[in-house]
């Protein structure tokens, strides 16, 4: 296999380092072996692939921490479930992670499928029968009976049943667990604050889990529900749409990470029409608050990883750059923004992924505008490569 080496204007880790004018990354075997001021590239081979960029922004390959592989963004997410076979399941996820890694997304955490078809398409895209971003995934959400999510996950009720599950999970191959600990938006008849499980109920699944080794996200809109997730020691608050001062504080007591996917409640409510009223209506409940949430997150200083939700009404595959945008509006600066979509996202996926530096998963991305200056560079993406390998070319 040749070397990749690319050229470009700038250079920006991930980690929050000042950018790098003319710089170099190279890739071998799928790893990074440089990525710094082009002077220092180790010394060219006659075999090396060289590309040349000299207008772009180099950096590492985006990860969004929260996807529905298996849906489209259709206006009825409930109804597209009802519908859906995991044949077309499936065939539909092959082409959403294809559309994610062409938008500059080199992995996702996918957080909920129909069945265990998650698992198949995972697979798949690590042996190579599919093209597309690299998932990790959870592949059937944990969720009380008649809970958020009832209509693609498991519905189970006591910490013996949680318990239970996890196992099963785990043994199917599971990467991820994930509870619903409140309410949802998409789901009719129950109220998106609501808590569903309690604190020891919450620590007999997660502790399980932690102890093979496997983290748990869990859905959490409402205050109470997130908190009770954090007492349990839960890695990942999905939306977090209600947070006390408790909850931050656990946050950073714990290191937990929020995932707050500002965008799915925006297109809900703005991406076009056709949405059942009872989501408009809960889309509208959390709007504001979810902001203002997320704003105090960002000056508690919080780990804050990056993720969409895509897969929910309007809200398309590769649509990273508008959660991009919408935290940047919502008071995060722009060098975080960043190192919320690559190297917070990878250290909370547990990857070694998600910053230009050696050793690490070449994946990265050239940017044809400058993302610290321009919150809406992600959306022009010129060049994606995923291993070492170039897997898009829009120059
Ligand atoms: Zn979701």
């Amino acid at each position: 296999m040749a070397r990749l080496v690319v050229h470009a204007a700038r250079l920006i880790d991930g980690r929050g380092s000042p950018p790098v004018s003319e710089a170099a990354l190279v890739c071998d075997e799928g790893k990074i072996v440089y990525a710094g001021p082009a002077g220092g590239a180790p010394v060219a081979k006659p075999d090396d692939i060289r590309i040349d960029s000299a207008d772009g922004t180099l950096i590492p390959g985006l990860i969004d921490c929260h996807v529905h592989l298996c849906f489209d963004g259709v206006a009825d997410f409930a109804g597209e479930a009802r519908a859906m076979t995991p044949a077309s399941a499936a065939l539909k996820a092959a082409r959403n992670a294809r559309r994610a890694l062409e938008a500059g997304i080199t992995t996702v955490r996918d957080l909920g499928g129909i069945e265990l078809v998650m698992l198949e398409v995972a697979r798949a895209q690590r042996e190579g029968v599919i093209f597309g971003s690299r998932i990790f995934s959870a592949p059937a959400v944990l969720t009380v009976t008649g809970g958020h999510g009832h209509f693609i996950g498991w519905e189970v009720d006591s910490a013996e049943e949680l318990i239970k599950a996890v196992r099963r999970l785990i043994k199917a191959g599971a990467q991820w667990i994930k509870i619903m600990s409140t309410g949802g938006v998409l789901t009719p008849g129950i109220g998106a604050q609501r808590s569903a499980y309690t604190v020891d109920q919450l620590a007999s699944a997660i502790d399980e889990a932690h102890e093979a080794g496997v983290r748990v996200a869990t859905h959490a809109i409402g205050a109470e529900g997130i908190v009770r997730a954090l007492r349990a020691g839960v890695d990942s608050v999905e939306h977090g749409c209600y947070l006390g001062d408790e909850a931050l504080k656990l946050l950073a007591e714990n290191g937990a990470w929020l995932v707050a996917t500002l965008v799915a409640p925006e297109r809900i409510l703005h991406g076009g029409e056709g949405v059942p009223d009872y989501a408009l209506q809960k889309s509208e409940e959390v709007g504001a608050v979810h902001r203002d949430s997320f704003r105090r997150a960002v000056d508690a200083g919080v780990r804050i990883a990056a993720g969409t939700d895509a897969g929910t009404p309007f809200n398309t595959h590769g649509g990273l750059w508008r959660e991009l945008a919408l935290m940047h509006s919502a008071g995060m600066p722009l060098e975080r923004v960043l190192v919320a979509a690559t190297s917070e996202a990878a250290a909370l996926l547990n990857i070694q992924a998600g910053a230009l530096e050696p050793g690490l998963l070449a994946d990265a991305v050239v940017l044809a505008r400058d993302p610290l200056t321009d919150p809406a560079a992600y959306r022009d993406v010129a060049l994606v490569i995923q291993d070492g390998v170039v897997v898009f070319d829009g120059r």
